[in-house]
């Protein structure tokens, strides 16, 4: 489990400095540790090396790792949820990084409120526009806003996003900017505060680091593959 530790450090460095190319404090950027199809022990390895905070997909195999791993381990979640999940979710997760249509947000709301919960919550833009990937396209979100800020249970903190697969980190820099300047105009027209900008993965996290990330999501790159 020593090279788990070891990849742990080295992106942890990688994000220093990233950081600091960018004039950034190492502290602006918190690291996930994308845990899904890992197993306990692993995760446990992750956790004993000094990460927090872990991110997981799917409700099923969070619940079934959940309790395995000390209480004191923060769990986010980066999936998609699905409506019959949300229950199960809501006491889980400190965090849903993919809150990818109104509809959802609606549900997610409606639950909360029977639960006694205030999730807390960023959206998922679809900055690429394939038809297959799921959440906002940009202008849908900037119409939805108004509706999205009046439920009253979920904290938005921010937007998330994931761009396209590209083999070069480069190539995913123009969504990482156009995800923050979406971000400013959201600010801007609602009047509203959006803190967070959950954007980058093990293949292009320094390079969202430099265009403003707050949140980096990684999986591989500490884990190694699933
Ligand atoms: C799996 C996943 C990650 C981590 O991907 P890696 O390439 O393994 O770092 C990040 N974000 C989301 C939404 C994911 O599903």
């Amino acid at each position: 489990m020593d090279d788990l530790a070891a990849n742990l450090e080295l992106v942890l460095s990688r994000i220093s400095a990233a950081a600091a190319k960018a004039h950034r404090a190492p502290g602006d950027v918190q690291l996930i540790a994308v845990s899904k199809k890992q197993d306990a022990a692993k995760v446990r390895a992750v956790c004993d090396a000094g990460q927090a905070i872990f991110g997981e997909s799917r409700v099923q195999e969070a619940r079934a790792k959940i309790p395995l791993l000390p209480s004191a381990v923060r769990w986010q979640f980066i999936g998609h949820l699905q409506k019959n999940k949300i229950r199960h979710a809501l006491p889980l997760f400190e965090l849903f990084h993919s809150v990818d249509s109104l509809a959802l947000a609606q549900d997610m709301e409606r639950i909360a409120e029977e639960e006694g919960r205030r999730p807390r919550v960023l959206l998922e833009v679809n900055l690429a526009g394939e038809g297959s990937k799921i959440g906002f396209a940009p202008a849908a979100l900037r119409e939805q806003m108004e509706e999205l800020l009046a439920l009253s249970r979920l904290e938005i903190a921010g937007l998330m996003t994931l761009p396209p697969f590209a083999p070069e980190a480069e190539e995913s820099r123009r969504y990482f900017v156009l995800l923050r300047e979406l971000r400013e105009e959201l600010e801007r027209e609602c009047d509203v505060r959006l803190p967070e900008l959950s954007m980058g993965m093990s293949n292009d996290y320094e390079v969202a680091i430099e265009e403003g990330a707050t949140v980096v999501r990684v999986g591989t790159a500490i884990f190694g593959g699933r």
